[in-house]
């Protein structure tokens, strides 16, 4: 069995998500930005909430949860590291710690970079990391707390997962994210490919995410700082790579 896994846009541009297990019935939300859209889709589904996922602290993946539990009440889950700046959790995890949502088990990753504390849920059985600022669409979170090189040891090891996992971001950013990516990948025919896809993706209203890790790794430049091309056109060649994913970073920041 593996999760069934629903897309929840909320506010102007995050995703929650909503996972189902539907041999136990367990259903976790992943993230809640806000209540009214996460509540109308259980409802919607006859879903009952019985697990709160939380990747880190910042207010828009976590404003909803009050609102939510007073309707929906839950156990929540968060990182460890975080618990003195997340709301009160039931269960406090770090890297490598399983997470259950009824009989499917998922593993945290510690993707520290955007703040020191992030944390993503990989499904294995059911092909998912939820990312939210992590890794995203062609693209990753800016670094507020951690260093670059945080990040780029963060990045990597979501690269280092099954190709055909599937990618689930906090934010549908792909549109500004293709545009970037374009600036410092401009002959990869892949990226020009997967740009005019994400435009007709979006003009037709429909979500970007998830995405498949394998695309990532062939388009997302974030996950490309080792790229001959990439390199030759920042003039870098001799750099590392983590030199490379920072420069890469702060065009974006200024982009
Ligand atoms: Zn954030
Ligand atoms: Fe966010």
């Amino acid at each position: 069995m593996s999760l069934q896994i629903l897309t929840i846009p909320c506010r102007t541009d995050n995703y929650a998500y909503l996972a189902h297990d539907s041999a136990t019935g367990a259903t976790a939300v992943i993230d809640v930005p806000e209540a009214a859209p996460i509540l109308d889709a259980l409802a919607r589904h006859g879903w009952q909430l019985s697990d709160v996922l939380i990747t880190h602290h910042h207010g828009d993946h976590v404003e909803g949860l009050e609102e939510v539990l007073a309707q929906a009440p839950a156990r929540v889950i968060g990182a460890a590291a975080d618990a003195h700046r997340l709301p009160p959790l039931d269960i406090a995890v770090s890297e490598g710690d399983e997470v259950t949502i009824g009989s499917e088990t998922g593993r945290v990753i510690d993707v520290s970079g955007h703040t020191v504390g992030h944390i993503a849920f990989h499904f294995p059985d059911s092909g998912a990391v939820f990312t939210a600022d992590s890794l995203m669409a062609l693209g990753c979170g800016r670094v507020f707390e951690g260093t670059p090189a945080q990040m780029h040891a963060s990045l990597a090891k979501l690269a280092a997962l099954p190709p055909e996992t599937l990618i689930y971001s906090g934010h549908e950013y792909t549109k500004t994210n293709a545009a970037f990516a374009r600036t410092v990948d401009p002959d990869n025919p892949r990226l020009a490919a997967r740009t005019d896809e994400i435009t007709r993706t979006r003009a037709a209203g429909q979500p970007t995410v998830p995405a498949s890790l394998a695309e990532e790794l062939e388009t997302n430049p974030f996950l490309r700082a080792h790229d001959p091309a990439i390199r030759a056109h920042l003039g870098m060649t001799g750099a590392t790579d983590i030199e490379v994913f920072a420069e890469i970073r702060s065009r974006k920041d200024r982009f």
